[in-house]
């Protein structure tokens, strides 16, 4: 291999490159190849890098780096971090903070992930010990703010993941009372999808200088991804669903759906026809979704349901398809979506069930990508005459205008939140509702590794696959 090309060639310590070894990777993808340099050298910067991209790595091991080769400047104590990362979700804090335990276990470097709806006290107990790296959501940490449980004055590196999902949520007042908690003086790295006024805004007003790196081209899908289009009443699409997936046996599909209801629904309707699926979303409690996740990573569970914000931040290696049973409002979630395939140089594959109401979502995506996707049709589907009357219209929430604009200040057009449960309580209580911590990762396939071949029957008939334990 060109040393150009590995991660010896970046200058991390020998520690971190043994964790790093460990896990697998031998190159660095785009964004570390990247980032990785401009971190090390100490300035601020602003990535535009979707999921998938090895982003997390891309900050997490030039932040071990430096703090593993930089002695704090003030008195270590407890609870005082010397590296804070804010994410949006308590999934991808989970996610972050493994990785950052996965890439620094040969360092002394001490790490913590706070996030709410779990008891807080665990975390108190945690802060009094030693701190290096703190994974948090805004309004946890707030909490921990104003009881002074944890100290903020001594973060050197601050870290925004999915800086536009987190203004999505509505967490830009937290955000600004986090910084204002911050020592002026630090460096900053935001991470963001896409790049919306807001967000330019807000990396106006944080980083200094900038290095900027941008690996995919904004609002573009992986040439990885496969995707196609099925035109299919709504009333149809839970009987085309099930068909394709029996006829082409796939056995790790995560469905996206506009509602938690409809998840329920779904998933629900699913286990009626043989196929073991679960909803996930924030009405579930966080056993079953542990559960159903750590069953969907490990193979054990074919098809999971999910809403946008439950599905945000899960990394599933080598997903293999990804259905949208409705397509999303935001033609930039559509991104976000099929971006949970194709991860990591694996192929994928992602389809869309699309009724003829949702074809202007269709056509904004499509202009947002700047591309056309490929329309099949099923010819060996066909729908059942009682289609329409076992229809639960529940599972048809009307779509909403599209909007791929950007996002600008003030609030103005930003989509309401995503599940329809969470409609009427402010973004930040929904967001809150809709994180919740995942199971260890990389519990699925290695990269590289093909798909396992299972049976039939595997994808059919489970233990009681309706409505398991939710
Ligand atoms: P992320 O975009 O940070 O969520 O990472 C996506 C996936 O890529 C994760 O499962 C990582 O474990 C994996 N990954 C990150 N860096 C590399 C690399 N250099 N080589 C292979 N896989 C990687």
């Amino acid at each position: 291999m060109n040393t150009q090309d590995s991660f010896s060639s970046l200058g991390l310590a020998p520690s971190i490159l043994r964790a790093v070894a460990e896990a697998g990777y031998t190159t660095p993808t785009p964004i570390q190849a990247q980032a990785i340099p401009q971190v090390l050298a100490g300035g601020d910067l602003l990535a535009a890098a979707q999921t998938g991209t090895g982003k997390t790595a891309g900050f997490t091991l030039p932040i071990l780096h430096l703090l593993h080769t930089t002695p704090a400047p003030g008195k270590a104590a407890p609870g005082r971090p010397r590296c804070l990362i804010l994410t949006p979700t308590r999934e991808l804090a989970a996610q972050v903070k493994e990785s950052v335990d996965t890439y620094g276990k040969y360092t002394p470097l001490q790490a913590m992930v706070m996030f709410g709806g779990v008891n807080i006290n665990p975390q108190i107990q945690a802060l009094r010990k030693p701190l290096d790296i703190l994974v948090a959501t805004p309004g946890r940490l707030l909490d921990h703010a104003g009881q002074r449980t944890v100290d903020l004055s001594g973060v050197e590196i601050l870290v925004l993941d999915e800086a536009d999902r987190m203004l999505d949520m509505g967490f830009i007042r937290d955000i600004r009372k986090v910084l204002a908690l911050l020592p002026r003086k630090k460096q900053s790295l935001l991470f963001s999808a896409t790049f919306s006024d807001e967000i330019r805004a807000l990396a106006q007003g944080l980083l200094n200088q900038p290095g900027e790196v941008e690996v995919a081209k904004r609002n573009t899908t992986s040439e990885l991804v496969s995707q196609a289009v099925y035109q299919v009443p709504q009333k149809q699409k839970r009987e085309l669903l099930a068909h394709l997936l029996k006829r082409n046996d796939w056995r790790q599909v995560l469905v996206f759906t506009r509602t938690k209801h409809g998840a329920n629904r779904l998933s629900e309707y699913l286990g009626k026809q043989g196929i073991a699926a679960a909803a996930i979303h924030g009405n579930k409690s966080q056993s079953a979704r542990t559960r159903a996740l750590s069953e969907f990573k490990d193979g054990s569970l074919p098809v999971l349901v999910a809403t946008d914000i439950a599905a945000r931040g899960l990394d599933i290696e080598q997903l293999p398809h990804v259905v949208n049973f409705e397509l999303p409002n935001v033609a930039e979630d559509y991104v976000h979506r099929i971006g949970r395939t194709g991860r990591a140089g694996s192929t994928g594959h992602a389809i869309s069930l699309v009724d003829k109401e949702e074809l202007k979502l269709l056509t904004a995506i499509e202009r947002l990508t700047r591309q056309r996707i490929e329309q099949l049709t099923e010819d060996s589907f066909v729908p059942s005459t009682t289609a329409a009357e076992s229809y639960d219209e529940d599972l048809a929430r009307p779509p909403r205008p599209p909007h791929n604009g950007p996002r600008h200040g003030n609030g103005a057009r930003r989509p309401a939140p995503r599940d329809g449960n969470a409609a009427g309580r402010t973004p930040k209580k929904a967001a809150d509702d809709h994180a919740r911590p995942s199971t260890p990762r990389n519990a699925a396939a290695a990269p590289g590794k093909p798909p396992r071949a299972r049976p039939q029957a595997a994808l059919l008939a489970r233990k009681s696959p309706a409505g398991r334990g939710h």
